[in-house]
């Protein structure tokens, strides 16, 4: 998995910059406060480019979704006596289970 550019550890509260870069909340909080511009504006802290401060701070910015779903994940498989994410179960469900719940989705969504 990727590295926080700020803090080089794993993500802490993902943020998804509009340059489409990540990093920790409080990491980039910091850098926004001793960074930001007169103009209210900020470097990004990875390739320079001038981001606008969102009206009520760093934490308006989006969280980076898809990190936080990949860390759930691993935390899920990492824990001792491994925690199956539901979706992995359905997987080993037996064959037809999984049909009923696709025609469910066919009957629900066409
Ligand atoms: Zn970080
Ligand atoms: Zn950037």
């Amino acid at each position: 998995m990727d590295r926080c550019p700020l803090c080089f550890g794993t993500f802490q509260k993902p943020k998804l910059l509009p340059c489409l870069d990540t990093m920790c909340f409080t990491r980039l909080d910091e850098y926004v406060l001793k960074h930001a511009r007169a103009s209210g504006t900020f470097p990004c802290p990875v390739w320079g480019l001038e981001l606008p401060v969102p009206d009520g701070g760093v934490s308006k910015f989006d969280d980076n979704q898809h990190i936080k779903v990949e860390q759930t994940l691993e935390r899920a498989l990492a824990a001792p006596g491994g925690h199956v994410p539901c979706e992995t179960r359905m997987r080993e469900r037996p064959f037809g289970v999984l049909l009923k719940k696709l025609l469910l989705y066919i009957f629900i969504y066409l």
